[in-house]
C-alpha cells in the first residue's frame, strides 16, 4: 500500500509531548529527544524554512505541537521545518492504510493501521458502524479490499 501524507498536521500538533529540544548546537541545529524512548536525533532547520521556524504562533493554537511543526494558512498545510533531517520515527510514520475522499477529493475519513476509523463525516461513520463488524473476521488483505469496495459502493474515492 502507498501512503502519502496530506500535510493535515494532526500528528505533529500533539508531538511536542514526545519530541523535546534538549540542546541547541548551532543557530539552526538542535538535539531533539524522544521523551518516551530517550532516543536523541540531531536535527537542522531546513535551509528554506529559517524564517518560518522563528514564527511561534502555532503554539498559541496548538500548545502541544512538536517544536518544529508550523502551519501555513495560505495553503492550509502543516510543515515540518526540519523535514530533511527529521527523526527516524517521523520518517517511518504512516497514519492511515486507507484514505476515504468525497467526490471533490477532500478527505472525509481514514482507516488507520489497527482497523480503526478516524472520520468527522457522519455518513462515513454510519457506514462504518453498519458494516465494520461483519468484515472483522477477514484476513488483512481481504479486509482491505472489502473496505475499499464498501466505500466505493457508496460513491467515495479511495486512496490506498
Ligand atoms: S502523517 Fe497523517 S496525520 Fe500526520 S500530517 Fe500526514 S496525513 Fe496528517
Ligand atoms: S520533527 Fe517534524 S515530522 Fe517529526 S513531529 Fe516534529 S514537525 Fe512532525
Amino acid at each position: 500500500m502507498t501512503f502519502f501524507c496530506t500535510q493535515c498536521g494532526e500528528c505533529c500538533t500533539t508531538l511536542g509531548l514526545v519530541h523535546v529540544i534538549v540542546q541547541q548546537n548551532k543557530d539552526n541545529e538542535f538535539v531533539l529527544q524522544n521523551e518516551y524512548t530517550g532516543h536523541q536525533s540531531i536535527v537542522t532547520v531546513d535551509p528554506d524554512k529559517h524564517e518560518f521556524f522563528l514564527d511561534q504562533s502555532i503554539f498559541e493554537i496548538h500548545p502541544d505541537s512538536c517544536p518544529f511543526f508550523r502551519f501555513r494558512e495560505n495553503d492550509k498545510k502543516g510543515y515540518c521545518t526540519c523535514h530533511l533531517t527529521r527523526p527516524p520515527i517521523c520518517r517511518d510514520y504512516n497514519c492511515w492504510r486507507i484514505l476515504i475522499q468525497n467526490s471533490t477529493g477532500s478527505r472525509v475519513g481514514r482507516v488507520m493501521g489497527w482497523r480503526h476509523l478516524c472520520a468527522e463525516d457522519e455518513h462515513v461513520k454510519t457506514i462504518w458502524s453498519k458494516h465494520a463488524q461483519e468484515l472483522s473476521s477477514l484476513p488483512d488483505e481481504e479486509w482491505d479490499r472489502s473496505v475499499v469496495r464498501l466505500f466505493q459502493s457508496y460513491g467515495y474515492r479511495i486512496v490506498v
